[in-house]
């Protein structure tokens, strides 16, 4: 597969956003919300194909790395490429968590957290409203 994440960084206004995304979109990659679990895309699909970035169709996660971790978000061990994604340190609600986001338009996409399968041993919880699925790569 040729996907590569070489692509320029896209920036855009807060009013770009709105008009681009949905409202639950725009206020998680936007706004860093989180949908609730278990209601959100994608958690329990395991169909084969790829994940992009909902803000820049930057390929995010592949379907080959996801997995089931019971927790109602769509899961991975692994981005695409190490530069698909950007780690932040967040210190909200109390707790030190790792942020990701898309390491082309800085949209939020969820946390990262040290209990993960082999071979990483990485938990990519992710938002699935940050994400648009491609299925059949
Ligand atoms: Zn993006």
């Amino acid at each position: 597969m040729a996907e590569t994440t070489a692509t320029p960084k896209v920036h855009r206004t807060d009013a770009e956003w709105k008009e681009l995304l949905t409202p639950e979109q725009y206020r998680i990659t936007r706004q860093h919300g989180t949908e609730r679990a278990f209601t959100g895309p994608y958690w329990d699909s395991f169909e084969t194909g790829l994940y992009r970035c909902v803000g820049c169709n930057a390929p995010l996660f592949r379907s080959d790395t996801k997995f089931d971790a019971g927790c109602g978000w769509p899961s991975y061990f692994e981005p695409v490429s190490p530069d698909a994604v950007t780690e932040h340190r967040d210190t909200t609600y109390g707790m030190v968590r790792t942020e990701i986001r898309c390491g082309t338009c800085e949209a939020h996409l969820g946390h990262v957290f040290p209990d993960g399968p082999p071979p990483t041993g990485l938990r990519y919880c992710i938002n699935g409203h940050s994400m648009v699925f491609e299925p059949g790569k």
